[in-house]
């Protein structure tokens, strides 16, 4: 049952601990590599495994590859094509999460655009685990955002999860679950690996793509879900630090970790201190729309089955 992972590596579909990069690629020495992290959901009444806006993750993924002046080596559908394929190898029947990475090879300084190389590895993957709690604790990281003028978090490269890291490190070293990153001009941007909403006077509130924040796919899913199928204002403006501390509810989106309420900031509860009704409302029609179960976003969906 608990077979190997088969991955898309260099033109071949290998086992994952097959797959070997050089020591001194610039992906290794200086995480040169754009990425993004891609989600298939099983739908068992269906016999299907959809992928959620595979052509934005692409579109995505290419436009990081613009924007690190890689030598421009991948068409969009050499990418869908070769990432379908990796997913059928694997015979998944479950849910699932890719991560397709574009990545400097060879043994050049960081400023190589090439020879590029890519690997795309479909792996099992749950919902992520709130350990009895109904959200999670989070803190003001000390750690400033990147920003568009050093390193953007418009691309989505390796070396920006270096301030993740730090931000990160240093909630659960205070007994937080996640940072939340202020940007530049001390407005709120985002957390490590996701985006953030705001709810406050039954009105949906979130960063603007210029706040230092990752141009995020679930974000643009939530705002047209709350408008068209829920009918709630969403007002896409920046955020004041203080603001979190009075907010209705707060959470997160990603795909990795999909809606995730936060429950308290700086050790001030949100709301009553658990997870928003508002929240629970817009997180049970992201799983409708994910699953295939609202025929309405069925043109977000990638079908995959393995009759033949
Ligand atoms: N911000 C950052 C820094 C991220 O890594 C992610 C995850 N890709 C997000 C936001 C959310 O983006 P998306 O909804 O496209 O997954």
């Amino acid at each position: 049952m608990n077979k190997e992972n088969l991955i898309w590596f260099d033109n071949k579909i290998i086992p994952q601990n097959q797959a070997k990069v050089s020591v001194l690629s610039p992906t290794s020495q200086f995480g040169a590599n754009v990425f993004e992290g891609i989600r298939g959901y099983w739908n068992d009444d269906h016999q299907k495994l959809y992928l959620f806006r595979l052509d934005d993750h692409i579109n995505r993924l290419l436009n990081s590859i613009k924007m690190m002046r890689f030598e421009d080596k991948y068409t969009f559908d050499f990418l869908i094509k070769n990432l379908i394929k990796v997913i059928r190898a694997n015979n998944y029947t479950d849910d699932i999460a890719i991560r397709q990475t574009v990545f400097l090879d060879g043994n050049g300084s960081w400023s190589a655009s090439s020879p590029l190389n890519m690997f795309i590895a479909p792996i099992l993957k749950k919902r992520f685990d709130l350990k009895n709690k109904s959200g999670v604790d989070c803190c003001i990281s000390s750690w400033e955002r990147i920003n568009d003028n050093s390193l953007s978090p418009k691309i989505k490269v390796g070396a920006n999860y270096i301030n993740s890291r730090a931000g990160q490190l240093e909630a659960i070293r205070n007994g937080y679950d996640f940072p939340i990153f202020l940007n530049n001009l001390g407005k709120v941007s985002e957390g490590p690996g996701a985006c953030l909403f705001m709810v406050r006077d039954n009105m949906l509130i979130t960063p603007p793509t210029t706040a230092s924040i990752l141009e995020s796919i679930t974000r643009k899913t939530i705002i047209e879900l709350a408008q068209k199928e829920l009918k709630i204002d969403v007002e896409v403006r920046n955020i004041d630090r203080t603001e979190l501390y009075i907010a209705d509810e707060l959470f997160f989106c990603g795909t990795a970790v999909e809606i995730l309420p936060i429950v308290s900031v700086d050790g001030i509860n949100t709301g009553s201190g658990n997870a928003g009704k508002l929240t629970q409302i817009i997180s049970d029609e992201y799983f409708k729309i994910v699953r295939g179960l609202n025929s309405d976003y069925l043109q977000y969906l990638t079908a995959i089955d393995y009759e033949k």
